[in-house]
């Protein structure tokens, strides 16, 4: 290992002022595209304002020298060539939001992750060592899966956990597919997809907590652990079109009234497991939705989500019994389809330790944390060896204009990465190639 003077040296070049207000900088700007009234974006996959937050950030790494380019479900990579043949350490998160969604979660990621790599290369280029691993910062297609089902699609189609055509063939509520939306704002590429285009040795990601915990803790940083398991569902409330004033009271099968009981049973159910189990229905489409006609069919997106996975079992064997029971009290009609699960599992362990001794060089503050919401590390962790940063989010608030974390915390998430980044692409993470440090 280099000498703890050499570490403070090099660290200490990372965390100036300039470097830290050059990236409040760039995140102000980038907080424009789709930018709301209530200090939040509008930014969702495949938008005329997704494309121009992309097409900017694509200047930023071109402007810097990285070779930036697409894969055919729209991945953008920056690529820096650090040692030439030698793999990838993949860096990033995701530029889109959720509908009035907030301006940190994912657009933090994928800056730091430029950031903190243009900040690794500089240490490479004043001191002339050689890197284990190239560098690749990434903006995953549609992590937040608003407005095209599942999320987390540009990195479930990278590590071949989801059909490429499946994925561009889908559509949104418009009847728009991924492949014309895309192809619209110019943002499809024609690179091979996951390791023809490019060899991964390791994923870092860094993102908002979304969370309180590390609030609480007065924490810089949280070492992610593991994630919480998630089943999301689909289901359709089949019941028949009829006049809401002419039909007898007991002849309607009223689909909107089953999707009700459906939402306070999925309710009832999270009360069952106190702090354990997470549920909720996040959308409802009704038809035909007219305010003078019983509703004959109703749509709607559910997700379970929790900390153990027996608990989740014990959660969809009660969703059913209710369902079954729904439907002979509204006498309708419910199918339903799990569209997207994960189990709750471990990032790797040698991960977690790098991050932990790095936090502990550069005197930050860290605990270990499990993550409830998807990532695209929750994918990637599958494929290589992953690790997972949070920073704190204020009162926890996400997917809301009123998400915040503080500029001290956003600049000392960026010191955190570049160090890690830094270590990494040195090779010091466990399973990939080891050189030098910068
Ligand atoms: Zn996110």
């Amino acid at each position: 290992l280099t000498a703890r003077a050499d570490i403070e040296q090099s660290m200490d070049s990372s965390r100036s002022p300039s470097n830290d207000s050059a990236f409040l900088d760039d995140f102000a700007m980038m907080s424009t595209f789709g930018a709301t009234g209530g200090g939040g974006v509008d930014r969702q996959a495949a938008t005329l304002e997704y494309g121009r937050a992309r097409k900017w950030l694509a200047g930023w790494l071109a402007g810097r020298g990285f070779r930036v380019e697409r894969d055919r479900i729209g991945n953008l990579f920056g690529f820096l060539e650090l040692t030439p043949g030698a793999p990838y350490v993949l860096i990033g998160s995701h530029l889109d939001s959720q509908p009035r969604g907030g301006r940190f979660d994912g657009a933090y990621g994928v800056l730091a992750a430029a950031h903190a790599t243009d900040r690794v290369r500089n240490r490479y280029q004043r001191n002339g060592t050689r890197a284990a691993l190239n560098i690749a910062v990434v903006d995953w297609f549609n992590e937040e899966g608003s407005r095209f089902q599942p999320s987390m699609m540009g990195s479930a189609v990278f590590t071949g956990k989801l059909d490429l055509e499946n994925a561009l063939n889908t559509s949104d509520a418009g009847g728009i597919s991924v492949r014309e939306a895309m192809s619209a704002i110019d943002e499809l590429g024609s690179n091979r997809i996951g390791s023809e285009n490019v060899v991964a040795a390791a994923y870092v990601e860094i993102h908002i907590e979304q969370g309180k915990t590390l609030e609480k803790e007065a924490t810089d940083i949280g070492l992610v652990a593991s994630t919480w398991a998630a089943n999301k569902y689909e289901i359709e409330v089949l019941g028949a079109q009829s006049h809401t004033g002419a039909t007898d009271m007991e002849d309607r099968q009223d689909a909107l009234y089953g999707a009700a009981l459906v939402v306070a049973a999925v309710r009832d159910i999270a009360d069952t497991f106190p702090g354990q189990l997470h549920t909720s229905c996040g959308q409802l489409t009704v038809f035909p939705n007219s305010p003078n006609t019983v509703a004959g069919k109703v749509r709607m997106h559910l997700d379970l989500r929790t900390s153990d996975d027996p608990i989740l079992v014990e959660a969809e064997r009660n969703l059913r019994q209710r369902c079954a029971a729904i439907e002979l009290k509204a006498n309708v009609k419910i199918d339903t389809r799990r569209s997207h699960s994960w189990s709750a599992n471990h990032y790797q362990l040698e991960g977690v330790e790098l991050a932990r001794r790095t936090a502990e060089d550069l005197g930050l503050r860290h605990m270990e944390i499990r993550t409830r919401a998807g990532h695209d590390s929750t994918n990637m962790k599958d494929l290589v060896p992953t690790v997972m940063l949070f920073i704190p989010s204020v009162g926890g608030i996400s997917h809301s204009e009123l998400e915040y974390t503080a500029d001290p915390d956003l600049c000392n998430g960026v010191t955190m990465l570049t160090e890690l980044l830094a270590r990494i692409a040195a090779g010091e993470l466990a399973g990939t190639v080891s050189g030098p440090r910068p």
